[in-house]
């Protein structure tokens, strides 16, 4: 089976692109956009010499143009493809490129489907060696169509460690085995909080829910991030800590987390 999904011949690499890594999560609000772009810039950070773009396939709550700090319209290069934003040192292309700012994203599944395989097809990334794609939360028809169009090497899944939010984690992680795309392993977001003023350490989402879920899907846990205010800050303002604070111990959780998959 394995063998015959690889060889699927709807599954058409992006040109240039070397290996496709999605980010994808159950849940809204985990911190999967979060996640994407830091593993983005960290993938590039890990190693000057490889070229890292960033895709942002939630056409419905597009994130990656506040995180980057990045907006206007894509130009058009000579065979009409769309020329990705460029910031931090990542090529970037998003749904929010495209439409207005303020403007709701209301469209029936057709053209949500064609808005991907535009964001899928049309654009002209150049060669990278690796393409981090930003999922919508949970696993509908855009997951799917994604995992099947593209050769994907590995997701990511993000979750919190609530109950709840690793129910649908967990769907996540099936839903990827289903399509035969390798599940590299879970990030456990919002894992600890420690009170900047006493140390004290809470669990505010629970202590280990995702190392559970793991062991019982056998799959790694890539990482644990903190929730932390400057990983708030930083992302909201566009500032990612990757970039802007690179020797905090926030941006080395995910320098940890890009240097495993
Ligand atoms: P998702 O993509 O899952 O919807 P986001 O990445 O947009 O989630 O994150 C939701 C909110 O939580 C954002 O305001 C983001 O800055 C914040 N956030 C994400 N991860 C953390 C963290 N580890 N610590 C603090 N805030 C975080």
């Amino acid at each position: 089976a394995q063998i015959m999904s690889r060889g699927l011949p709807k599954q058409k690499p992006i040109e240039g692109v070397k290996q496709v890594i999605v980010v994808a999560s159950g849940k809204g609000g985990v911190g999967k956009s979060t996640t994407a772009v830091n593993l983005a810039l960290a993938l590039a950070a890990n190693d000057s010499s490889k070229a890292v773009g960033l895709l942002d396939v939630d056409v419905y709550g597009p994130s990656i143009p506040k995180m980057m700090n990045l907006k206007g319209n894509p130009e058009l290069s000579q065979s009409n493809l769309m020329r990705p934003l460029l910031n931090y040192g990542i090529a970037c292309m998003s749904m929010g490129f495209l439409v207005e700012e303020t403007a709701p994203v209301v469209w029936r599944g057709l053209m949500v489907m064609s808005a991907i395989e535009k964001l899928l097809r049309q654009v002209d990334w150049g060669q990278l060696d690796y393409l981090v794609v930003d999922m919508p939360p949970g696993t509908g028809d855009v997951q799917l169509s994604v995992s099947q169009n593209i050769p994907i090497s590995g997701a990511v899944i993000v979750s919190t460690p609530q109950d709840i939010a690793l129910m649908d984690a967990r769907k996540g992680a099936e839903m990827f085995r289903k399509v035969h795309v390798p599940v590299l392993g879970l990030v456990q977001n919002m894992s600890v909080f420690q009170c900047p003023k006493c140390k004290h350490k809470t669990h505010i989402f629970g202590a280990d829910g995702a190392r559970r879920l793991a062991r019982t899907l056998d799959l790694d846990v890539l990482g644990d991030i903190p929730l932390h205010l400057n990983i708030r800050e930083t992302s909201d303002t566009g500032q990612p800590i990757v970039f802007s604070q690179p020797e905090s111990d926030e941006a080395k959780a995910y320098l940890r987390i890009a240097a495993e998959v």
